[in-house]
């Protein structure tokens, strides 16, 4: 049986230990002992110096259970959770109402991804206490997720047994399974104007503002189809009304299921900003930069089924859907590790009003052991 209360308590702890992305080095010496004193073998990769955070990922392994001749041949599973928070996030006072755990001032609660982290020690707990026969398990937390899945790039997939993974890092209604997550790019313009004082000479001058402006207007933005997606998100420019700007910054995104879509959306924003600076005379710098590839995973690849099987056998019906995000699930799958995102609990996740659902923690715990149980079963 899943303990509840241990779960709350001990995301309550981890969710009090401040782990901004790059500055989980707490975190990771917290996790890190608590692996070892459930008899784990933890080892940090050296993703830390490549994403200039202060610690890698955290690594750690369950040798394999036995318990027949065959257990031999059970595969390898990864269970995954990243240890990073968005900001604001110091000084987190977790507070129970209900059957949710929020946070008591102006900060986000953690459970993006604490919630996974405390399932799966819960889930792991109950691996070992129950003498579950498996395959082995990795247990790995990520860094630096929240800043462009930094950490899952930079891990060295090498030190990796398994071929399935799943990702505990998703919301609040039980029995989801993210099997799919869009392409997305990332642009940055870069808009030369001329800089001239406004009142004394606005002929000298290239109003780089308005060149940004220009292009922005003429693009498509939100949701371009049912597949793809696109914004435009920062800008900043200019110093003083009295001053023609000579340069303006603009940072867009665009994502889609459809990498061809993806480039077209990308090609037809990097055309309207040429255009925006041609039209007045400006110049614009393009860099575009791929954040991460898409998956799909279809729902007989033994990562789902296993999924769903165990969460029919709880009587909970699943629901595979597509998301609109990335998450370290698009990196593990790009380097071949198959990997789908279970509801894990966080809710509002990214706001002041975030908060962690402790039934679907619970059940993701549930659920973990219940595949966990499937491999053992030689599924
Ligand atoms: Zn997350």
């Amino acid at each position: 049986m899943i303990n509840r209360e241990r779960m709350v308590a001990e995301f309550c702890e981890l969710v009090q230990i401040d782990s901004l992305s790059w500055r989980e080095g707490a975190m990771a010496a917290a996790v890190i002992e608590k692996l070892r004193s459930l008899g784990l073998e933890v080892e940090v990769d050296d993703a830390g110096k490549a994403v200039g955070g202060e610690t890698g990922n955290v690594i750690a392994r369950l040798a394999p259970a036995r318990v027949r001749a065959h257990d031999e041949r059970l595969p390898w599973i990864m269970l995954n959770a990243h240890v990073d928070t968005v900001v604001p996030g110091e000084g987190i006072k977790p507070v129970v109402v209900g059957d949710k755990i929020t946070a008591e001032s102006e900060t986000i609660t953690g459970a993006d991804d604490k919630a996974g982290v405390a399932v799966i020690f819960e889930a792991v707990r109950q691996i070992i206490d129950g003498g579950i026969a498996h395959g082995g398990i990795e247990v790995v937390f990520t860094v630096a997720e929240e800043i462009g899945l930094c950490g899952a790039k930079e891990m060295d997939f090498s030190r990796l047994r398994s071929k399935m993974a799943y990702v505990m890092d998703g919301g609040e209604e039980h029995g989801t399974i993210t099997v799919a997550a869009p392409y997305a790019n990332r642009m940055k313009f870069v808009m030369h104007g001329k800089a001239s004082h406004a009142g004394v000479a606005p002929e000298k001058g290239v109003n780089s503002i308005v060149a940004a402006a220009r292009a922005i207007a003429e693009m498509t933005l939100g949701r371009i189809d049912d597949e793809s997606t696109a914004n435009v998100g920062v800008i900043h420019g200019g110093q003083a009304t009295n001053i023609i700007p000579d340069l303006c910054t603009v940072d867009a995104e665009a994502r889609s299921h459809d990498e061809g879509k993806l480039e077209a959306q990308t090609a037809r924003m990097v055309g309207a900003m040429k255009a925006g600076a041609e039209s007045i005379g400006a110049t614009v710098e393009v860099e575009v930069e791929r954040q991460y590839n898409g998956f799909r995973i279809g729902p007989d690849e033994p990562i789902v089924r296993l999924a769903t099987e165990a969460a029919e056998g709880m009587g909970v019906e699943v629901s595979l859907q597509v998301g609109g995000g990335g998450s370290d699930a698009n990196i593990f799958n790009e380097l071949g590790l198959a990997a789908v995102i279970l509801s894990t609990g966080g809710a509002s996740v990214h706001t002041t009003a975030e908060y962690a659902s402790i039934p679907t923690m619970v059940h993701a715990a549930e659920w973990l052991v219940a595949i966990v149980e499937r491999i053992g079963d030689g599924e």
